[in-house]
């Protein structure tokens, strides 16, 4: 689940910009591995996608509708991470916040400045970590 519209178009930038140096579109893939999150009512961080817990989430995480939904995960396969953060730098996707060592899990993380935050009144209720949507 990726609800922040920034996060969107700048994924089909990069998309692009890989295109751009020449890789055909058919010989490589980012998948979305992770998108938006937001705190249960038990307090715990989980995916938008499916509400499970996401057990390795950091707590100040961007993946948070509370922190802006700017951030997203990605399975890149078929290019080197040179060509992709070549690509990368052609994007809003801020280069000195992406973190590609994950050892249990392999993806590379990227997110937007603060700048594209989603703002909070653009999810629903129930997802924004409020405690007075809690019962
Ligand atoms: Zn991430």
């Amino acid at each position: 689940m990726l609800r922040n519209p920034a996060v969107v178009e700048n994924l089909w930038s990069l998309n692009d910009a890989i295109v751009s140096q020449g890789i055909p579109d058919s010989a490589f893939t980012l998948r979305v591995s992770d998108g938006d999150r937001y705190r249960d009512c038990a307090g715990r961080i989980v995916s938008a996608s499916d509400d499970r817990p996401v057990r390795d989430s950091a707590q100040t995480s961007r993946h948070l509708y509370e922190n802006g939904a700017v951030a997203v995960d990605l399975v890149v396969t078929g290019i080197n991470m040179r060509t992709f953060r070549l690509a990368l730098s052609t994007t809003s996707f801020d280069p000195r916040r992406t973190l590609s060592n994950y050892r249990n899990n392999p993806h590379v993380h990227i997110e937007l400045p603060t700048l594209y935050n989603l703002p909070l009144n653009a999810v629903p209720d129930q997802l924004t970590g409020r405690k007075d949507v809690c019962r």
